[in-house]
C-alpha cells in the first residue's frame, strides 16, 4: 500500500521517510506525484497539518501523511510558531530564518533563551477523513548565541540541547530521530495506527 508524504521540505521528509521505514508500506513524497504544496492558512499547526494532508490525499487518492512544525521562543512570545519557514519572509531560507532569530534575541543570556519545537502529524485515511489522526510532540532547548554542526536542517545549528550539552544540528540522525519533537509525534502516530489498523480488522 502507498501513503503520500505531504511535504516539499527535503529535510522532513528525510526523517520522516527514516521513521516510517519500519511500517510495510510505500511512502512517496507528493513532489513525486507532481503535487505542489498548499498554502498554509490554518491559525494551528493542528488546522495546518490537516490542510496539507486533505490537499495530498484529495489530489493522490492515497492516505496521507502531513507534518505541520515550528519552532517556539518564549522571550519572542512564541514566535516564529506556524511561520518558522517564513520566518524571515517569503523568500526565507534556514540561513536567514536563523540570522533573524539571532538578531531577535540579541545579547539575551542562555538561560533566558528558552524554546521547544512543536510538531503535529496528521494521518488522513483518504481526503474527507472525518476522523484524522493526530499526534503531537515537542522538544525542550534553548537558543544558542551562535550557530553550531551542520547536521538535520532549519534552527537545528542554533538549538542548544542543555542535558546533551550540544546543539541539535550536531547529534546523529537516529538520535534525533529518537528524541525530537517529529520522533515523538511519529511514535504516537505507529502506535495509533497498528491500533486503528487491528480494531478495525477485528471489526470486520
Ligand atoms: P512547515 O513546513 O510549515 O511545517 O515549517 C516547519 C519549519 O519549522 C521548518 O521549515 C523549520 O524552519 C522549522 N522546523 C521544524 N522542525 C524542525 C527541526 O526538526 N529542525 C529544525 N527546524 C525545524
Amino acid at each position: 500500500m502507498k501513503i503520500v508524504l505531504a511535504s516539499g521540505n527535503a529535510g522532513k521528509i528525510r526523517e520522516l521517510q527514516e521513521m516510517l521505514a519500519e511500517l510495510d508500506m510505500q511512502i512517496v513524497p507528493q513532489r513525486e506525484l507532481n503535487i505542489g504544496d498548499i498554502e498554509e492558512t490554518g491559525l494551528c499547526f493542528v488546522e495546518n497539518a490537516i490542510l496539507k494532508a486533505r490537499h495530498a490525499a484529495s489530489e493522490s487518492g492515497l492516505p496521507a501523511i502531513a507534518d505541520d512544525s515550528g519552532l517556539e521562543v518564549d522571550l519572542l512570545n512564541g514566535a516564529p510558531g506556524i511561520y518558522s519557514a517564513r520566518f524571515a519572509g517569503e523568500t526565507a531560507t534556514d540561513a536567514s530564518n536563523n540570522r533573524k532569530l539571532l538578531e531577535l534575541l540579541g545579547d539575551a543570556p542562555l538561560q533566558q533563551r528558552s524554546a521547544r519545537y512543536q510538531c503535529v502529524i496528521v494521518y488522513m485515511r483518504h481526503a474527507t477523513d472525518p476522523t484524522p489522526i493526530i499526534c503531537q510532540g515537542s522538544w525542550e532547548g534553548h537558543i544558542a548565541l551562535e550557530a553550531k554542526g551542520d547536521g538535520g536542517f532549519g534552527y537545528d545549528p542554533l538549538f542548544y540541547l542543555q542535558e546533551l550539552n550540544c546543539h541539535a544540528a550536531e547529534i546523529d540522525k537516529q538520535q534525533k530521530n529518537l528524541i525530537s519533537h517529529r520522533g515523538k509525534a511519529m511514535a504516537e502516530l505507529l502506535a495509533k495506527l497498528a491500533a486503528d489498523t487491528a480494531t478495525r480488522a477485528t471489526a470486520h
